[in-house]
């Protein structure tokens, strides 16, 4: 069997390659030299089936010939035998956009093979659909930074709902809910890949079914997903799952369950009655899958333990009512119960302050941090918020490694970093990061596939390419095919491995040897080029396979 899917590849292979060059005759009237020919690599297409032997020729910014032993030439040839060429990674669910104004480079995204990232996650974007800050506007801004790494976005409900309603805890009237839906309409319009909720932040969180399903109707008729970082991950997660598929059942869409967990130690037996209400779901016709990153720790702001009433309005309105007469008691109560649900409070790292003088609580555990200044931790996390006007960001240990595995593993699960882009130098280095940021990719190839062995590497490829570019329709990504833009990252799959680390963010992944985006090489064996290649990629609705 293995044999015939072998050469039965290599002929497809022979084909493809064959057409593509014919096609250069007919153009040029002989044969051309392509820009860059990689020599010999173990060629993993990103459809999930394995590796062969073949050369890939690129030109410009596509991929113009795949296939054994091309005998054309180039202008540059690199010898990869011995390699793994994979279509570049795309990270499904980033928040690498919020930083390329400061740094473009997008170092930490680049490192680990990832070509493409779409932002615009858990309900945040950096456009809105409307005609000041529309989505045109966002792409045009982002191709005049010339990023390294190519950014679609989806556009944020939350963000669309903090402009047309504020960050108020109320249903929308049926005036703003007519101004919302022309948001998300002239938004995909535009190009963005989907829509996003973050439903524990405000204000998203303050949204009903009924305002998502409206929200998420126009997409249903092109084909976009609606990705969702839900009302609960923890107690209530089977809850939030059931409504994540009632609104993409509602609105007709497909559903993106954003960094799929069962949080809490207690909750850790929950997985297998999630994957059930996914899959029975699926056979109903629901378009359902998901995501993760690999790692047990989660990050996100501090004030994420308080319960969303007691953010309602804001900043000032939270950090009133933190001290408040009547809410006091019951903010700490429900405060504890999350921390207690999480492990306590040395479950709890701080990885960003705002504040200069709190610098040296980066990186440290709360509950360890607090006794060391000899402050109850519950009092000493509210005066840091004080200090920082809310802004602390941590990272809560409070997964499942058999859970993480069986995420990872299950057909329906893509691979994501969910973290930021930085650098080991410039104005991206700021606190104590998670360490997803700049791991998550090499670490799924190296500690999943290569140790653990929990999933195939053809699979794990597939996972991190063909699966999201047909997800938000990014229809000429994901596959090493003539005629697809050539986006390509090169790596050795016995040394592919992730360093960074919760206690040392700073640090980039070893294995990778080749990064090219747009067919511009932007990373060669550990070295950065000056080319900045990236380009907002619009979504793509119509165009099919
Ligand atoms: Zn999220």
């Amino acid at each position: 069997m293995i044999t015939s899917r072998r050469s039965f590849l290599t002929t497809t292979g022979t084909i493809l390659a064959t057409v593509a060059e014919l096609r250069h005759l007919t153009v040029f009237g002989k044969r051309p030299a392509a820009d860059l020919i990689l020599r010999g690599g173990t060629v993993f297409d990103g459809t999930g089936t394995d590796g062969r032997e073949a050369d890939v020729a690129i030109t410009a910014d596509r991929i113009t010939a795949v296939g054994p032993a091309l005998t054309q030439s180039a202008r540059t040839e690199i010898d990869v035998r011995g390699l793994a060429v994979a279509p570049g990674f795309i990270d499904i669910h980033s928040h690498g956009d919020s930083s390329l104004a400061a740094d473009p480079r997008a170092e930490s995204v680049i490192r680990q093979g990832i070509t493409t990232i779409v932002a615009g996650a858990d309900g945040s974007s950096r456009a809105t659909g409307t005609a000041a800050n529309g989505f045109a506007a966002l792409f045009g801004r982002l191709d005049r930074l010339r990023p390294g790494v190519n950014v679609a976005s989806m556009i944020g409900l939350g963000s669309v709902r903090g402009e047309a309603i504020g960050n108020t805890d109320r249903s929308a009237t049926v005036a703003e809910l007519r101004v919302m839906v022309a948001m998300v309409e002239r938004a995909l319009q535009d190009g963005a890949c989907g829509a996003s909720s973050g439903l524990e932040y405000t204000p998203g969180a303050f949204a009903r079914p009924d305002e998502l399903i409206a929200l998420c109707k126009p997409l249903a008729s092109r084909g976009l997903p609606y990705a969702t970082h839900m009302r609960n991950e923890d107690d209530r997660l089977l809850d939030a799952i059931a409504e994540s598929i009632a609104v993409a059942r509602g609105a007709g869409c497909g559903l993106q369950i954003s960094h799929l967990k069962t949080q809490g130690p207690r909750n850790w037996s929950r997985l297998q009655a999630a994957f059930d209400q996914i899959e029975t779901a699926r056979r109903d016709g629901v378009d359902v899958a998901f995501d993760r990153y690999p790692y047990l720790a989660y990050a996100t702001g501090l004030t994420n333990l308080f319960p969303v009433w007691s953010r309602d309005g804001g900043t000032t309105a939270f950090l009133s009512r933190l001290r408040g007469q009547g809410t006091a008691n019951r903010i700490e109560a429900e405060t504890l119960a999350k921390v207690d649900l999480i492990g306590g409070w040395d479950n709890v790292q701080i990885t960003s302050v705002s504040s200069p003088t709190d610098r040296e609580v980066q990186g440290k555990r709360l509950g360890t941090w607090a006794r060391g200044v000899g402050v109850e931790p519950y009092q000493a996390t509210i005066a840091l918020l004080e200090r920082n006007r809310g802004r602390v960001d941590m990272a809560g240990f409070a997964m499942s490694e058999e859970n993480l595995e069986r995420i990872l593993a299950h057909p329906l699960g893509m691979v994501c970093t969910d973290g930021g882009a930085f650098a080991l130098e410039g104005p991206t280095r700021r606190g104590s990061p998670h360490p997803r940021g700049a791991g998550s990719f090499p670490r799924v190839l190296g500690r999943y596939v290569r140790e653990r062995r929990i999933l195939t590497l053809a699979e794990a490829i597939r996972k991190m390419t063909s699966v999201p570019a047909d997800r938000v329709r990014l229809f000429d990504r994901g596959r090493l095919l003539p005629g697809n833009a050539a986006d390509v990252v090169v790596f050795d799959p016995t040394r592919i491995a992730d360093t960074a680390t919760f206690e040392r963010p700073f640090q980039y992944p070893r294995g990778i040897s080749l990064v090219i985006v747009n067919g511009t090489v932007t990373l060669r064996d550990g070295q950065r080029s000056r080319a900045h290649a990236g380009r907002s990629l619009r979504s793509n609705p119509v165009a099919g396979r």
